[in-house]
């Protein structure tokens, strides 16, 4: 066996050219904006609601410790939806302030820009955790029916599908299809240090703590209430004790200095041809 010496890591995707949000206009901006929507997403359930480009929204605990799960569409072409794994290779695997959500190919643009996030002081604790991961998928009923046997019907995956076919007045079967991998808003996870297995953990957050996106595109949202609670436990089931989640949305005083909706993706998409 030829000996392989130690290589160091390196960096997939360097983010030294990628273009970066003005985060202190988009902040100045959002100061003073005016509530114009309220939603809740209540326990085990999800809620649709719309972002329109320039609008900021934000999603609110209020009466326990909860995690949501969010999926992001363009609101005209919900072919272009969250694409969490580059979101993941670009980013890491949790996000927070100043971190952008990015777009399926063939538009790979960012839909938000995260402004701001009152768990930002977690970063990340000795076993690897973080807030706010982009490694999960969201909790489905196939998985916990693979795992168990069993068929729960208010895993997030069905919560989504339920709000999206009731917003659209689509089918399951038509509005399943859209559903994708989230963002684990509040959700604080890691991969374990001997087997890099997904792990979670009591979610820090508290009634009061909030993050806050600024929309770059028109948006569709759904977020889902986790039937797992703050995720220090279980999910999948009725067991955790599980909290409504706000989502507020807000018309910003004036457009942020600067700024312009994001373009779609320059590749010519010819593919070698
Ligand atoms: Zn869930």
């Amino acid at each position: 066996m030829p000996s392989r010496a130690p290589v160091p890591p390196v960096i997939c995707y360097p983010v030294e050219t990628l273009p970066r949000p003005d985060l202190p206009a988009l902040r100045a901006a959002c100061d003073g904006m005016t509530c114009v929507a309220t939603h809740i997403a209540p326990p085990r359930e999800a809620a649709c609601f719309e972002v329109k480009a320039g609008q900021a929204f934000r999603i609110t605990s209020i009466d326990g410790p909860q995690v949501g799960d969010l999926n992001l569409w363009n609101a005209h072409d919900l072919s272009e939806r969250f694409y969490s794994g580059k979101t993941r290779a670009l980013h890491g695997t949790h996000v927070t302030e100043g971190h952008q959500l990015w777009s399926s190919f063939p538009t790979l643009r960012p839909m938000v820009t995260i402004t701001r996030d009152t768990l930002n002081w977690y970063r990340f604790d000795a076993d690897g955790g973080g807030i706010h991961d982009v490694i999960g998928t969201r909790c489905d009923p196939y998985t916990h029916h693979l795992l168990s046997g069993q068929d729960y019907h208010h895993c997030c995956h069905s919560n989504l599908t339920r709000a999206v076919a009731e917003h659209l007045n689509l089918s399951l079967s038509e509005a399943e299809c859209h559903v994708h991998d989230v963002l684990n808003v509040f959700m604080c996870t890691g991969f374990t240090r001997d087997t890099q297995q997904y792990f979670m953990k009591a979610s820090p957050v508290q009634p009061g703590d909030f993050i806050e996106f600024f929309a770059e595109v028109d948006l569709l949202c759904a977020l889902s209430a986790c039937p797992g609670g703050d995720c220090s436990a279980t999910h999948s089931s009725d067991e955790a004790k599980c909290y409504p989640l706000e989502i507020t949305v807000y018309d910003l005083a004036r457009a942020p200095d600067g700024w312009s909706a994001p373009q779609t993706n320059g590749y010519d998409r010819t593919h070698g041809i």
